[in-house]
């Protein structure tokens, strides 16, 4: 089969298509048909070799992916041959014609989602809802700033914030991005790049200031963003490409709180928790993931330099 090979750590390029056998499942595996594979920053800063957490070389890029189950293996009970799933996780990455998977990797794709929104599901809808109920614990009836609103988490957010009551500021950079944030559920959007756009925030509130940020770029706009929290306002600290400094201060007027996030710490039971309530939101149409760009699987190298530029929309899949 083919499928994206690292080699060596470093830029995009490293990313090459290659022939590999095509995996087997043991015991408690699936194989799956990649349909489409999504494409997250996360896996841009691995290939770099920058990231933490380094795969053993070479390796194949990817958590992502949607398609249809091609076999099983001794004792898979959840899933069959021939029904259609997106992929939470992969033992063998997402960025190939197939990729073996654990079986609770694996989540049915309910029908009217196509393969390319089912690729783009799990890094960024499970951010999106880990950071709101399970870090901020948002409630329907709050405010809630979304802090780069027009990528794959961002929208992902909005979806999900309206669906359970909340009103919502989205951000974005570009006015195709704007477009898209009010589309995509925002009751108010702003542009991050305008100089008074955290002040039009705080009118928007009626001074009040947002209950929760979900914030996509902290090392930018940590330092700024704690004055347009309300009392008791908690800020998700969900990326970050930096430093930055802020007047703690700021916390202590309004008893706010900065948490940080990463979906690698997330247990198990939450984990499962998680996908159960994403499932539920595909099926009863509250969640329709946006894909902006569909780039074919050989064009990785050009995949992982857009998703990295700004003017961001909705989610970028590789089609193998
Ligand atoms: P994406 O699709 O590339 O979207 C990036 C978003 O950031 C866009 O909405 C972009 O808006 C926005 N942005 C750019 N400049 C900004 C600024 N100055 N202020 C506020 N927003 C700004 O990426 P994604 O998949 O949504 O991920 C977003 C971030 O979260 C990335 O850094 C990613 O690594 C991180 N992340 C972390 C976790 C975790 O577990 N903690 C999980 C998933 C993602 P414009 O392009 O319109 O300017």
């Amino acid at each position: 089969m083919n499928a994206i090979r690292v080699h060596e750590f470093g830029a995009p390029e490293v990313m090459r298509l290659e022939k590999v056998p095509e995996p087997r499942p043991g015991a408690g595996q699936v194989l799956v048909r990649v349909k489409a594979a999504g494409v997250n920053p996360v896996d841009t800063y691995i290939r770099s070799g920058m990231y933490p957490r380094k795969p053993a070389l070479p390796y194949t890029p990817g958590a992502d992916g949607a398609g249809t189950i091609e076999s099983v293996g001794e004792g898979v009970k959840r899933v069959a041959v021939g029904d259609r799933v997106y992929t939470a996780g992969s033992i063998t990455g997402s960025y190939a014609e197939h990729t073996l998977c654990h079986e609770s990797q694996v989540h049915p794709l309910p029908n009217p989602i196509s393969f390319t929104q089912g690729a783009a599901v799990n890094v960024p809808y499970a951010t999106a809802y880990r950071a709101l109920y399970q870090i901020s614990h948002a409630l329907p009836g709050e405010w809630v700033l979304v802090h780069g609103a027009s990528g794959g988490v961002g929208v992902a957010a909005l979806q999900l914030a309206r669906a359970a009551g909340m009103t919502i500021i989205g951000t974005a950079g570009t006015e195709k991005g704007r477009k898209l944030v009010a589309a995509q559920g925002a009751h108010h959007v702003v542009d991050h790049h305008a100089p008074d756009y955290l002040e039009r925030v705080l009118d928007l509130t009626g001074k009040r200031g947002v209950d929760v940020i979900l914030e996509m770029l902290a090392n930018v706009n940590l330092g700024k963003e704690l004055s347009v929290l309300a009392q008791r306002g908690r800020v998700v600290v969900i990326g970050s490409r930096g430093t930055v400094e802020i007047d703690p201060r700021d916390t202590m007027m309004r008893d706010a709180s900065i948490l940080g996030m990463s979906l690698f710490n997330v247990p198990d039971r939450e984990r499962a928790s998680i996908h159960a309530a994403l499932v539920a939101g595909l099926e009863n149409g509250t969640l329709r993931p946006v894909v902006g760009q569909e780039i074919p699987l050989a064009d990785a190298p050009r995949a992982h330099h857009a998703v990295m530029e700004p003017g961001a929309y909705g989610k970028i899949v590789l089609i193998p």
